[in-house]
């Protein structure tokens, strides 16, 4: 795999930042965008925008056209079984509250439970949290162990005559941990529990494949994988979207209306009210072609390359400490300068042009679990390299002994 030829597709990482060339590891937070998704937007706005759906005129059915083709992409891209389980959100954050709003309006009543992680980013917390208030349904926590792994051996006892639905998350974001989510699945499966799994941290590094997972649910954000802001997906088998109510109200997700009385469009309209993001649709699709002229294959062996290196340099500097030591992880690396607290070492790190994140990753109850205020997180994308991991630990090295005195 040619990395010179990939970055070259982003022309963000020319840039420099206080006179240095930008390092950029805060992946996880959103990845770059190359060149054909950035180009496709200014096509779709220089020459093809229009609202969808309705307009008799030859632009409206040509966005129309595209629109329901990129939904047709993702739908292979992810190995649904059809188009219409696929519903356009803004993100993995609407997603979950879309799933949990509608199916927990359906399904969960006074005392059931919904069974969550004890790694979940506050998206597939809050929303669950909400519903349960709303409904009197309790929600339960699967643990972690200390190296930030799902305590799976208590799922057969935590999964209870009551549980309506398991939420898991794929890929840890403030940890990296990849979950077993087939063997989460198939226990939820045994007892007739479906789950969600939130893919937010997962779409970029790992071949997702819904009709293998045999997940009800999977929700991803284009952002994170190297398309616009803005455009977000849920999958939902057909037999739960079918029974779940409207999520929104509004124009599209109507077949008729009077006064009286309502009824809904067929799946994928009924969940996607009012205009949609069609020029970031567009972005999105160009995104999928991009990832597929890598492979999954190349992009998951060169990010585990760019993982094992920089755990070892770390390991080598004898003052790094990290959070998080799960022998399956993609993607991201957690870690605390002994002694030196994440947010300074985050400051000093920006100063040479190295983007890292610091802080709690909007995952609290991890943070509360190591006893910690927060970490330093560097993710990585396809367009990384060692030896932009070698810049990092020599600034990491300037930055240990300015604040370790
Ligand atoms: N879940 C996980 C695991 C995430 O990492 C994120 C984003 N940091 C989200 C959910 C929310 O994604 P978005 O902000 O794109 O809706």
């Amino acid at each position: 795999m040619d990395i010179s030829n990939i970055r070259a597709q982003f022309p963000i990482l020319t840039k420099k930042i206080y006179g240095h060339d930008l390092v950029y590891f805060d992946n996880a937070a959103t990845t770059q965008k190359p060149q054909q998704v950035i180009d496709e937007l200014v096509k779709y706005y220089t020459e093809e925008n229009s609202n969808i759906h309705r307009g008799v005129h030859f632009l409206s059915q040509y966005a129309t056209e595209k629109y329901e083709k990129c939904r047709t992409k993702v739908a292979s891209f992810i190995n649904a079984p059809q188009p219409e389980t696929v519903i356009f959100t803004r993100g993995t954050t609407e997603s979950i509250n879309l799933v949990a709003e509608s199916f927990g309006q359906a399904f969960i009543n006074e005392g059931d439970e919904v069974l969550i992680s004890a790694l979940e980013h506050h998206s597939n917390i809050v929303p669950w949290q909400m519903i349960c208030e709303r409904k009197h349904a309790v929600l339960k926590v699967i643990p972690i162990d200390k190296n930030g792994d799902i305590n799976i051996e208590m799922l057969p006892e935590l999964i209870t005559s009551k549980t309506k639905i398991v939420a898991i998350a794929h890929v840890s974001n403030a940890l990296g941990t990849v979950c077993p989510v087939k063997e989460i699945i198939k226990l939820a499966h045994e007892k007739n529990v479906p789950v969600l799994v939130d893919g937010a941290q997962a779409i970029s590094h790992i071949k997702v494949d819904v009709t293998d997972l045999d997940c009800d649910f999977y929700c991803f954000s284009g952002h994170k994988m190297y398309a616009p802001m803005g455009i977000g997906v849920l999958y939902g088998k057909k037999s739960w979207l079918d029974a779940m109510p409207p999520y929104q109200g509004g124009g599209e997700m109507i077949q008729h209306v009077t006064f009286e009385k309502t009824t809904y469009n067929v799946l994928p309209f009924k969940f996607e009210a009012g205009t949609p993001n069609v020029g970031d649709a567009m972005g999105l699709f160009k995104a999928m072609e991009f990832m597929e002229s890598v492979g999954y294959e190349d992009i998951a062996a060169h990010e585990s390359r760019l993982l094992d290196y920089c755990a070892e340099r770390f390991n080598d500097l004898g003052y790094v400490s990290i959070i998080g030591t799960s022998a399956h992880k993609a993607g991201a690396i957690s870690f605390l300068l002994k002694g030196i607290h994440p947010y300074d070492t985050g400051i000093l790190l920006d100063k040479f042009s190295v983007a890292v994140r610091t802080g709690h990753h909007c995952a609290e109850p991890v943070m509360q679990f190591y006893g910690i205020p927060g970490t330093v997180r560097a993710s990585f994308a396809i367009y990384n390299t060692l030896e932009e991991i070698d810049y990092m630990i020599a600034s990491l090295q300037k930055v240990y002994s300015m604040l370790s005195i």
